[in-house]
């Protein structure tokens, strides 16, 4: 099993006389600044002098600059901007910034572990990476809790880069959930690989074609929605707090024998080829690749596919049924 540090086991001493500065204010940014900074830490946040979230950082009573005079202010820098711009930002702003001694730090492994972003030897490189949504990081803070974290040394160049990322996820409330180590190959390449094939790919594209399939066979698109769609909800809710034992328990018996019979048949010997062969795109850096170049000419296949996805008969039912399911519509809270 591994090992897991908890808050008692942790000091702000690596943190104390340093500046901390936090680029971007957005879901992780604002999180990450505003408890970094009522745990006593120094912190200072850095964004586009255009930046919407400007005065809303300083409404929460933190300092504001560019990203390039927050980079010169601070000894620790945690790059909080989408993952596509990481690279660029950091070029023409963070590293003409960088001296010897200084942290860098990342919330998610990619630019570090595909070589979008390659600092100098002489500053410490590390991860501080909460398991959860930015608003939630901060609201269970608020609450005395926290969310679990990871943490990743990538480069040691002072000798205190662990002692620094462990004083970060305590000040950013992490260390109260726990704290889990691991390397920035290892979280990238799970981070990647979970997305694609289980949470967001796999979830998708096994909901829509359920989907399809009830409706090709003649079966009303309302139907088909609660039943491919709505339902998935309550059972994965089940999974979460009891794990597949529990699920099977609440559910029927009929559901159990069926469900254990036909699931590896639907999700098969070819389903588990296409995971490692998605896998190994991702280990040898052909997703990475695609995916930057992808970026560097504005997202044309992203687009598409969103476009497409939109107009597909289970999105166009779906939002029928949800607008007439009252508490579906409340405002999701994005503090
Ligand atoms: P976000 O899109 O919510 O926020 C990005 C922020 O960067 C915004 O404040 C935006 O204004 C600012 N920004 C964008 N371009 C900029 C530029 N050129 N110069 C200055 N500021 C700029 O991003 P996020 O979801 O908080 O993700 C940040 C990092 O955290 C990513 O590495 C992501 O992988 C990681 N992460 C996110 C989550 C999550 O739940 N959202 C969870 C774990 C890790
Ligand atoms: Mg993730």
């Amino acid at each position: 099993m591994a090992n897991i540090i908890y808050d008692n086991e942790t000091t702000f001493d690596a943190l104390k006389d340093k500046t901390i500065a936090i680029m971007g204010y957005g879901s992780q940014g604002h999180a990450h600044a505003r408890n970094l900074h009522e745990s006593g830490l120094n912190v200072v946040v850095g964004l586009r002098k255009s930046s919407s979230s400007w005065a809303k950082a300083e409404n929460d009573g933190l300092k504001v600059m560019t990203v390039a005079e927050a980079a010169k202010a601070a000894d620790v820098i945690m790059v909080l901007l989408p993952d596509e711009n990481q690279a660029s930002v950091y070029y023409s702003e963070i590293a003409p910034n960088l001296e010897a001694g200084n942290a860098l730090a990342f919330a998610h492994g990619f630019n570090i572990h595909y070589s979008q972003i390659v600092p100098p030897k002489d500053v410490d490189v590390f991860m501080a990476a909460p398991k959860g949504p930015g608003h939630i990081v901060r609201r269970t803070y608020t609450e005395g809790i926290g969310v679990p974290a990871l943490i990743a040394v990538y480069q040691d160049a002072t000798g205190n880069a662990r002692d620094i990322a462990l004083s970060y996820v305590k000040g950013i409330g992490a260390t109260r959930a726990g704290v889990y180590e691991t390397t920035f190959r290892e979280e990238t390449e799970t981070d990647l690989f979970g997305e694609q094939v289980d949470l967001c790919g796999g979830i998708s594209s096994l909901i829509k074609t359920a989907f399809e399939v009830l409706v090709e066979a003649g079966y009303q698109p309302e139907m088909a929605y609660f039943e491919t769609c709505h339902e998935v909800k309550l059972i994965v809710d089940l999974i979460y707090e009891g794990g597949l034992e529990r699920m099977w328990h609440s559910v029927s018996n009929t559901a159990e024998y069926g469900g254990m019979t036909v699931g590896p048949r639907v999700i098969n010997e070819e389903s588990r080829e296409a995971m490692y062969e998605a896998l190994e795109r991702i280990q040898n850096g052909e997703f990475a690749k695609e995916f930057v170049l992808e970026g560097m000419v504005n997202h044309p296949v992203l687009k598409a596919m969103e476009r497409q996805e939109k107009e597909h008969q289970l999105e166009v039912v779906g939002k029928q049924i949800r607008a007439n399911i009252p508490w579906l519509n409340k405002k999701i809270d994005d503090d």
